[in-house]
Parts: C-alpha cells; sequence; structure tokens
C-alpha cells in the first residue's frame, strides 16, 4: 500500500475551520489548538484525533467505496485546495 504522501505543509491544520468535523480543534482563528506555530508541527501528533489520521479514516469511513489510490488522491485535491489558502500567524 502506498504511504500517503505527506509534505507536513501545515495547511490542514491551519484550516480546521473548514470542515465540520474539525471545526471541534479551531483555537479560534481557523487552526488547530494543537499545532505549534513555531515548529510547524502537531503537538499531539502520537495521540491525533481519529479524523487527522488519513489510514484509520480510510479503514473507518471510506475502504467501501474508494480505492486506497483513490482516497489518497482525493485527498491530495484538498491538499491543493489548501495550498491555495492564506498563511495563518500566531494570534
Ligand atoms: S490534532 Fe494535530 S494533526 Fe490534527 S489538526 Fe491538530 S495539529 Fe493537525
Amino acid at each position: 500500500m502506498r504511504v500517503f504522501p505527506c509534505t507536513q505543509c501545515g495547511k490542514c491544520c491551519q484550516n480546521v475551520h473548514l470542515a465540520e468535523e474539525t471545526r471541534f480543534l479551531d483555537r479560534g482563528d481557523g487552526t488547530c489548538k494543537h499545532y505549534s506555530d513555531s515548529s510547524k508541527q502537531c503537538t499531539v501528533y502520537a495521540d491525533r484525533p481519529d479524523i487527522c489520521r488519513v489510514d484509520r479514516q480510510y479503514e473507518m469511513n471510506y475502504a467501501n467505496r474508494y480505492s486506497w489510490d483513490e482516497f489518497v488522491d482525493l485527498n491530495l485535491q484538498v491538499c491543493a485546495v489548501l495550498a491555495e489558502q492564506p498563511e495563518r500567524g500566531p494570534r
């Protein structure tokens, strides 16, 4: 199985306000409350929520509809959309 090609750009963590499923993580400016602006990394990575785990999301919700490769490609399309979002700095 191909590994999800995350580039750790942080755009998904900086735009949690855009999806109902991740809105609970919003610290108030659209960025996740667990995202570190200084290190540009998740501070709870080992214990991050299921919604942040692409492989778990696939198994839980999408394996009956898409192949893994299709699911990766769909997620990469979202990555491309998020890449167009403006950079967010610390509040
Ligand atoms: S919990 Fe971690 S991986 Fe999930 S959105 Fe927040 S910073 Fe990103």
